[in-house]
């Protein structure tokens, strides 16, 4: 077996308390556990092979990407792998448990201030223009390559779908490039347009006023999840079939994550938390009785200096508190 047979087929797991609270049965796709420990594997390995596919990616040569981090993370992977350089552009915001990770991997990490699409200094842009000055490198290009979408096409989504014995009633998560969401919502339609398909949104983010209301619209603070939210629609998500969406706040967040690690010992990232808390809203909008599928992205400790800092979070007035969360219910 090689690393790359290693990425995807996932386990679905049982999410016992949110499934107990809802009188669903709530499952989470378990990505944590891929060799680069997230979801962005499948998409950093369908990029680069559908690059060598197409003869853009030599032999000896680079691939360069703007990423949150999981995606480098699993390009970094990858590169080591099959004998790629690996440039990293990540904006300076993001936890510094990525970037030493990428560090460690052998990425070349360029940390630039973050800055929003609409600048030329935002992230994506300044690793397609790297890329454009190298001889040799690829820009991965994560947020409008739709190689990324079609490995949720042809594996997120088809392993869902056998592992739910096509019981499913319902698919839900959070949108970063829009490939996952994008990919499996095709998928899934199209074995059976009754499953519920659904955007879990954290505040700051346009993804819920655009499905829901057809507006690119923000609303809410900025969240303290990473690598989710966005405000424009990339070619990943251009046409994906999603029917309605919530919007996700930080305190749920931070309330499901430390739930799931204290009750069911899965130690998970924040956006986890917000797919987590997408699938109870939408369990309490079918009623009890469902199935319902979501996305367990990465693992907590990616994030320990922060999701899991009592003192970090009590600055962003954040608490986790399970108690509350019962009781809310
Ligand atoms: N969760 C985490 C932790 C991520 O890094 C990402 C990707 N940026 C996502 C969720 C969203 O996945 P996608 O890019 O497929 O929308």
């Amino acid at each position: 077996m090689t690393i790359e047979s290693a990425i995807g087929n996932t386990p679905l797991i049982r999410l016992q308390a949110a499934s107990e609270l809802t009188g669903c049965q709530i499952l989470g796709k378990a990505e944590f556990m891929s060799p680069g420990g997230s979801v962005k594997d499948r998409a950093a390995l369908r990029i680069i092979e559908t690059a060598e596919r197409a003869g853009s990616l030599l032999p000896g040569g680079t691939v360069v990407e703007g990423t949150a981090g999981n995606t480098g993370i699993g390009l970094a992977h990858i590169c080591a792998a099959r004998g790629y350089r690996c440039i990293i552009v990540i904006p300076e915001t993001q936890s510094p448990e990525k970037l030493q990770l990428l560090r460690t991997l052998g990425a070349e990490v360029r940390p630039v201030p973050a800055a929003p699409y609409a600048s030329e200094k935002n992230f994506q842009k300044v690793a397609g223009r790297l890329a454009a000055s190298i001889p040799g490198a690829i820009w991965a290009n994560q947020f409008d390559n739709t190689a990324n979408r079609s490995a949720h096409y042809s594996g997120t989504g088809p392993e869902i779908w056998k592992q739910t014995s096509a019981e499913i009633d319902g698919f839900v998560c959070a949108v970063g490039t829009g490939g996952t969401l994008g990919g499996v919502s095709r998928f899934l339609k199209e074995q059976n347009p009754r499953i519920l398909t659904a955007v879990a949104d954290p505040t700051g983010s346009a993804m819920f006023n655009f499905v829901t209301r057809g507006k690119l619209q923000t609303s809410g603070p900025g969240s303290i999840s990473e690598g989710i939210g966005t405000t424009r629609v990339t070619q990943n998500f251009a046409g994906a079939p999603v029917d309605t969406g919530w919007q996700i706040d930080d305190q749920s967040c931070v309330d499901w994550v430390h739930l799931m690690l204290q009750e069911e010992g899965l130690f998970l990232g924040g956006s986890s938390g917000i797919n987590v808390a997408g699938a109870v809203e939408m369990a309490r909008f079918l009623g009890p009785g469902h199935t319902i599928v979501t996305m367990l992205c990465d693992s907590g400790a990616r994030y320990q200096s922060r999701l899991f800092n009592r003192n970090w979070l009590r600055g962003k007035g954040l608490e986790p508190n399970s108690l509350r969360l019962a009781k809310a219910s």
